[in-house]
């Protein structure tokens, strides 16, 4: 159940186009792909490093979780992702560990990747993502 390494770091950005612009220059490497994922209202832009990923994040409305997150924290770091190989028996592990889930199950992410969020209150303030690729 332990997580094989970190699949992604998302970050809250208000202009997806300057952000892509300053992390090309950062990391030295071309944005790989720019998704919208409706559900979550957010525009998603991402680079590889490694094995592991930046996702950058800017809200498409004010009322979608970036939004709300910029409006009373900032841009910043906004979750932390975990690769998992099994995520359903991941949740339920966590689960029985006590944490507090926001989703109980798996759901659709950018990428294709099933994803489920802990609720920051169980992880030390910081929102955490697990993830598979099935
Ligand atoms: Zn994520």
């Amino acid at each position: 159940m332990k997580p094989t390494h970190i699949e992604h770091i998302g970050i809250a950005v208000k202009d997806l186009k300057a952000a892509i612009a300053l992390y090309e220059r950062l990391l030295g490497t071309p944005c790989y792909a720019v998704e919208e994922v409706v559900d979550q209202k957010v525009r998603t832009a991402f680079f590889k490093v490694g094995e592991t990923k930046i996702e950058l994040l800017e809200s498409t409305a004010p009322d979608g979780p970036i939004g709300k997150f910029i409006e009373k924290k900032g841009e910043g770091i906004h979750h932390l992702a975990f690769a998992v190989d099994d995520l359903p028996g991941a949740l339920r592990h966590m689960q029985e560990g006590g944490m507090q889930l926001i989703d109980a199950q798996p759901r659709k992410g950018a990428e294709g990747l099933q994803i489920a969020f802990l609720h920051p209150k169980s992880t030390g303030g910081v929102l955490t993502e697990l993830c598979s690729h099935h």
